[in-house]
């Protein structure tokens, strides 16, 4: 074997079936942006509507049309448009092939209109994020412009949406305050004509904690791939991790008590122990934070990353075992098995799940199973 990630597409298919079923009757669309979270892009979008996800969500142009090149005729979304998507042609092709386009701008809007014939567009408002979006003051003139595209037939404006900030923490204020002031932007699109067929407000923590903001449509990411986007939050979802990372060690031997491990020595074995080399570092996306705090599973048995995390490769204690170069080391998964999860990785590293998922690659190949068939 050689490092690789094993992608559970059943995994998938089951964890949209489980949400879809959880908002309905609002739809669910799967937000497979950055290559799927690290899932990949194509197979986790096609696990995803074989589940029940009605819609499928991307950040850029590109990523819609690597979905629409791979064959996938569903309703799509995009959000993170810019000017070059317009200067090098992929707006067009965007529009042509019957995406819909996020607008923040009046600007943005016009190149998009201007991209093809009756394009979809959707318009998002800023309700305090403070990221993507139109500024409140500015919405009444992105409606207002949108409405005249409209009523021109030169586009259809099919959706209406903004993202929480802070969703993962269902009690901070600023969810309502979101909330309420989505509610009154909706009025100004309605007040000037609009008449969306999709109104979103809930990205994954919210779809599962907050039920007054599924609205028209939901847009699962990390949940979809069996993560729990709030873990500090008290809630129960039958959601399963999709992928596992393994890696096959590389070498094991002894080291003396006194000897220090990996550069600049930042663990020294206390007594005479087994070390293990697994062949994956920070170039694979095993987070450098990682160093002397991350576990691993060899043959079924916890193990500590002992010292810094290396461009190609990390030690492990192996406590005086000696297994064969060739043996499977699991860095993280399901957690069935007794080894980490990527949720545990993070809790090492500092960091989110979403992170662990989405960076892990580099060199690493990717398997599939559950491919339906
Ligand atoms: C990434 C993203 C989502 C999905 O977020 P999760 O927390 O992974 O569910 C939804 N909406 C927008 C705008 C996003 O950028």
């Amino acid at each position: 074997m050689r490092p690789e990630i094993v992608v559970d597409l059943a995994a998938i298919r089951h964890n949209a079936r489980t949400l879809a079923a959880l908002v309905a009757p609002a739809a669910l669309m799967t937000v497979v942006k950055a290559d799927g979270y690290g899932h990949g892009i194509v197979e986790s979008g096609r696990a995803a509507r074989a589940g029940g996800a009605t819609w499928l969500g991307v950040a850029t142009v590109p990523e819609a049309l690597e979905l629409r090149d791979a064959g996938d005729t569903g309703r799509l979304l995009c959000w993170l448009t810019l000017p070059a998507d317009a200067e090098d042609g992929s707006l067009a092709r965007a529009v042509e092939a019957d995406v819909d386009i996020t607008a923040y701008t009046v600007e943005r809007l016009d190149e998009i209109v201007a991209a093809g014939a009756r394009a979809r567009v959707q318009l998002k408002v800023d309700t305090g994020l403070s990221r993507g979006g139109s500024t409140l003051d500015d919405w009444p003139g992105l409606v207002a412009r949108a409405a005249e595209h409209e009523r021109a037939g030169r586009a259809r404006v099919t959706g209406v949406w903004s993202h929480f900030a802070c969703s993962e923490e269902p009690e901070d204020p600023a969810n309502d305050l979101q909330e309420k002031r989505f509610h009154e932007a909706l009025l100004v699109a309605e007040e000037a004509g609009l008449r969306p067929e999709v109104r979103h407000l809930a990205n994954s923590a919210a779809a599962i904690l907050r039920p007054s903001s599924r609205l028209d449509l939901v847009r699962v990411g990390l949940a979809t791939f069996g993560l729990d986007p709030a873990p500090d939050a008290d809630h129960d979802t039958d959601l399963r991790p999709a992928m596992t990372a393994t890696a096959p060690l590389a070498l094991a031997k002894q080291i003396a008590k006194g000897e220090g491990v990996s550069y600049g020595h930042h663990w020294v074995a206390d007594e005479a122990t087994t070390v293990g080399l697994v062949p994956a570092g920070y170039g694979d996306g095993v987070p450098r934070h990682g160093s002397n705090v991350l576990e691993v599973t060899v043959e079924g048995v916890r193990r500590p990353v002992r010292g810094r995390v290396c461009m190609d490769q990390v030690v492990v204690d192996l406590g005086g075992d000696l297994p064969p170069a060739g043996t499977p080391v699991t860095l993280f998964g399901p957690g069935d098995h007794g080894e980490p999860t990527a949720q545990d990785w993070a809790e090492a590293c500092g960091t989110i799940s979403y992170e662990i998922v989405t960076r892990i690659g580099g060199r690493f190949e990717r398997r599939y199973e559950g491919v339906e068939t």
